[in-house]
């Protein structure tokens, strides 16, 4: 880390500084230049308050060398990360495809849904029993009763379940039933879910909030990481642009971006992502082609009637049409499906 001193700031306010570093546990390497001071700081200096050092008087900037992230970091981890969810995995070559609706609607609905996309293809299913809407008066989910039906879904079908948990208090009962924890772009920075999901036992993915940088998502990872959970995985799910014909802007260039930075498995969600039904086959062909390890679709039997985002759903036969048009994009890249 580097301390830019401002001209002439006198040798208080670099002492100020090295006290600082010095109690923070670090040493310094003193630049003295005619016109200013440059301080190299040398440590683990993941815990320096940067905004806070640069309010420092005499300070002008501080300059970040490397990640504020180090358990997510492809430095500390070169190799990609395989991500064990209950004999299955995500990471590694084999791409992971979650698909099926957006809510857990209903017990007959559900467990049809789920055989259709297990037909189709996909290796996990989705289903949010607890739902984020931004309207009080929106469906909610089924919470505990969609968390049953969730469990019946993979008895029926034998495949792995990931479903989002919204608040701490939830996490024992979710982790019951789910084989992956979703934490949803709305709770990405909600630091007390992620320290509790440290210790939750299961695979966690982590979308990117809507409004996230890449390294804001990096260090929600390293939460979870910290607090003793080394099984995450990322997704990628658009983010607000000024763009109005979609409802995000799928950042493709954060999934390939993420895979050099993090050992993490980075998925791509383009149902978010783009919230058009009739964009996310190209899409899905686009984060493949861009390096996700795997993809989220919803898909619903019938969307027209779904409880929550039906025109970005596909109808399972469209669902099942993606899937063999993945094949050969995926062995051009590398992966199998
Ligand atoms: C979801 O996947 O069910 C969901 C609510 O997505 P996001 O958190 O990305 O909006
Ligand atoms: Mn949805």
């Amino acid at each position: 880390m580097i301390v830019v001193m401002k001209p002439g700031c006198g040798n208080d306010a670099v002492g100020r500084v090295v006290e600082r570093a010095h109690r923070l546990g670090l040493r310094e390497h003193l630049s003295v230049g005619e016109e200013r001071t440059i301080i190299g700081l040398i440590g683990d200096v993941r815990k320096v308050d940067v905004a806070a050092l640069e309010a420092f008087p005499g300070v002008e900037r501080v300059l970040r060398v490397g990640h504020p992230f180090k358990l997510a970091s492809r430095a500390f981890h070169p190799e990609d990360s395989i991500v064990a969810v209950n004999g299955h995995s995500m990471g590694g070559e084999r791409l992971a495809i979650i698909a099926g609706p957006c809510a857990v609607e209903s017990e007959a609905g559900y467990v049809e849904a789920a055989r259709l996309v297990k037909e189709a293809g996909a290796g996990f299913l989705r289903g949010g029993a607890f739902k984020p809407r931004t309207s009080p008066y929106s469906f909610q989910g089924l919470r505990r009763e969609g968390l049953r039906i969730l469990a019946r879904a993979r008895e029926e079908t034998g495949l792995p379940v990931i479903t989002e948990v919204m608040s701490p208090e939830d996490i024992p009962a979710v982790a019951e039933v789910a084989d992956v924890l979703q934490v949803g772009a709305r709770n990405m920075q909600n630091y007390a879910l992620l320290a509790e999901l440290g210790g939750c036992g299961k695979p966690v993915m982590l979308k990117r909030g809507m409004a996230a940088s890449i390294e804001e998502w990096l260090m929600a990872a390293e939460y979870i990481l910290a607090n003793g959970n080394p099984r995450v995985v990322l997704c990628e799910r658009g983010i607000r642009t000024f763009e109005g014909y979609t409802r995000n802007t799928l950042d493709l260039s954060a999934v390939a971006l993420a895979k050099t930075l993090t050992h993490l498995p980075v998925l791509a969600d383009p149902s978010h992502g783009t919230g058009r039904a009739d964009l996310v086959p190209r899409m899905c062909r686009a984060a493949v082609a861009a390096g996700a390890d795997g993809l989220m679709v919803e898909v619903h039997p019938n969307p027209e009637e779904a409880l929550s985002d039906g025109p970005q759903s596909l109808l399972p036969g469209v669902f099942a049409e993606l899937v063999e048009a993945l094949k050969p994009l995926a062995a051009a890249v590398g992966r199998t499906l």
